[in-house]
């Protein structure tokens, strides 16, 4: 397998913006140097941009001359609450954030690919519209959402979606796609127990909520091993269980807190469902009070099948036959699931792993970086994927 390779001022030009984005990480809707950067480089190429979308989102509009079909690409901007660990010359230099889920690349990878579409004329001769998205505070923050909630698409009939996520499981030069689901929905949730305390030594006079609590996450290991189908996959987790002041005494309350993750919206409704009927018929055969409280999170990522055999044979094209590797899905989660649910689309994994070069650490650790040839390989990758459904190689759109 060999990675692509452009112009080498072109390379140049990629990794010195990506290292000036990793440089500067911030946290979800507080993008504000990230955001200035990116509106330089656009001035730069003279692309026409909205900013403020959503916070700190902004949206650049590229237009060909002729008239087609409206489509997205979308870029993350946040970084973590994470201190780099990696000693090199571009280390983070905000103290305690880091750019350790790649999205330094992502932003770096769609000015990219904008300038690559203005380099080769696109623009001058190409059908139709591309709006670059630049979305903040996707780790748990809802970017996504947010930028949608704003208006600013509701006028504007985007066809289908684009982007791409470093996976640092793949080497360096190939690409993962999902047939169907990518990511997992992930939703929070808090149960409340609520007895009567009193001295350790009388149980009989108290109502414990920790042998209920204890109960309860216990029957919750039944919702996957006993109720759903041995095939499908879904994860409970209980992250926190928080009661009681001293070793003798029975306390009041018993909090505990966890994630649910599903890769289909019916197995999602119907495991909160049973959450929540364990919650209250393990309260009342405790004798205690429950209380069941769930936070929303992100959808699941549902990648177009439709554009899933559009990507793989873009790819196949473009870097041969064993560039392509379809994906499981991921238990993970990924805010991107909102964009896809308005208009359909489909995340690329962009494979950026190295061990030679020391780039072997997953997404979410201090030590994570990447193989930088990978931002040339996902310029070229998009370019050819969007050009291609816009104008299907023969003028012919790929989504009539
Ligand atoms: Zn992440
Ligand atoms: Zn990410």
């Amino acid at each position: 397998m060999t990675v692509a390779s452009l112009n080498q001022e072109f390379s140049d030009w990629l990794v010195q913006l990506r290292r000036e984005f990793h440089r500067f990480p911030e946290p979800a809707y507080k993008e504000f140097k990230t955001a200035e950067t990116i509106c330089r480089e656009l001035k730069r190429l003279d692309v026409p941009f909205e900013k403020g979308v959503g916070g700190t989102g902004i949206v650049a509009r590229l237009q060909a001359v002729n008239s087609g079909l409206l489509i997205a690409y979308r870029a993350d901007m946040d970084a973590l609450h994470l201190e780099e660990a990696n000693d090199v010359a571009y280390r983070s230099q905000n103290t305690g954030y880091m750019h350790a889920c790649g999205h330094d690349g992502h932003m770096t990878i769609a000015l990219g690919i904008l300038r690559r579409l203005k380099d080769t004329g696109w623009h001058a001769n190409g059908a139709g519209e591309i709006l670059f998205i630049f979305q903040p505070a996707e780790e748990g923050g809802a970017g996504a959402r947010a930028m949608l909630d704003s208006g600013f698409f509701d006028d504007k009939p985007v066809k289908a979606v684009f982007a791409g996520h470093l996976y640092p499981e793949l080497p360096v030069g190939q690409f993962g796609i999902a047939e169907n689901i990518c990511n997992a929905a992930a939703d929070l949730f808090a149960i409340r127990l609520t007895g009567k305390g009193g001295h350790g030594a009388h149980p009989h006079q108290c109502k414990d909520p920790i042998i209920a609590g204890a109960h309860l996450v216990v029957q919750f290991q039944n919702l996957i091993s006993r109720e759903i189908d041995p095939l499908a996959s879904a994860v409970v987790t209980i992250g926190q269980f928080h009661a009681g002041t001293a070793a003798n005494i029975i306390p009041e309350t018993a909090v505990l807190n966890g994630t649910l993750r599903t890769l289909q919206p019916d197995m999602r409704e119907r495991l909160i469902a049973r959450i929540r009927d364990m919650v209250t018929g393990t309260a009342k055969s405790f004798d205690v009070e429950g209380s069941f409280e769930i936070k929303d999170g992100y959808p699941a990522l549902i990648n177009d099948p439709k554009l899933v055999a559009h990507a793989i044979k873009t790819t196949t094209e473009v870097f041969g036959g064993d560039a392509t590797r379809i994906e499981r899905p991921r238990m993970g989660s990924e805010d991107f699931s909102f964009f896809c649910q308005q208009w359909g689309g489909f995340m690329i994994g962009i494979g950026c792993h190295n061990p030679h070069e020391g780039f072997q650490y997953g997404l979410h650790s201090s030590h994570f970086n990447f193989d930088e040839n990978a931002l040339v390989a996902a310029v070229l990758l998009f370019e050819n994927l969007l050009k291609r459904y816009l104008d299907g190689g023969n003028g012919k759109s790929l989504a009539e």
